[in-house]
């Protein structure tokens, strides 16, 4: 069974399980608006009747754009400032194929964040070159991100198809 998940602005936003329904509502990140009262669902503490449709108290801006624009705090957000080289605190964007040898210098795939030191030791050479291995794989951010962290969301199959197939 499913429930309705609205933005706080009563715009419909994604169908979720139940069980993560009542989650949002029991962590308080959503009041009930429609419930089914003839179904009660148990947890360990209290009896609860079936949410149908609950509202989200905060606001959520889904970017519907298909590409998210790259910037470099993008990139510090998407590596949540680990350095992609010693996993250190990072404080500048390392392009891994250097610009100055064709590397894309505008392209998600082809930056990470890096701390100073390790941006300085590899320099104008290829990961491989200055023997240095990339922890991470750095990767496109998905627009459907923002809704996947309201929402709490980490499995792809509980976001409904319609915006799966938009931000893809
Ligand atoms: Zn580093």
């Amino acid at each position: 069974m499913n429930t309705l998940v609205l933005n706080a602005s009563y715009e419909p936003l994604a169908v979720v399980s139940v069980r993560r329904a009542i989650i949002l509502i029991l962590t308080e990140k959503a009041v009930v608006e429609h419930a089914d009262t003839e179904k009660l669902i148990r947890s360990a503490t209290r009896e609860l009747p079936t949410p149908l449709v609950v509202r989200l108290l905060r606001f959520v801006r889904v970017p519907y754009r298909r590409k998210v624009p790259w910037s470099r705090g993008g990139v510090l957000e998407r590596d949540a400032r680990r350095c992609a080289y010693c996993a250190g605190r990072a404080n500048s964007i390392d392009h891994i194929v250097p610009t100055s040898r064709g590397g894309a210098q505008r392209s998600w795939l082809n930056t990470v964040a890096a701390c100073v030191s390790c941006n300085q030791r590899k320099a104008d050479r290829t990961p491989s070159e200055a023997g240095m291995s990339l922890l991470i794989e750095p990767f496109e951010p998905k627009a459907h991100r923002a809704l996947v962290l309201a929402l709490g969301v980490t499995v792809a199959a509980e976001l409904p198809d319609w915006l799966i197939a938009s931000t893809a």
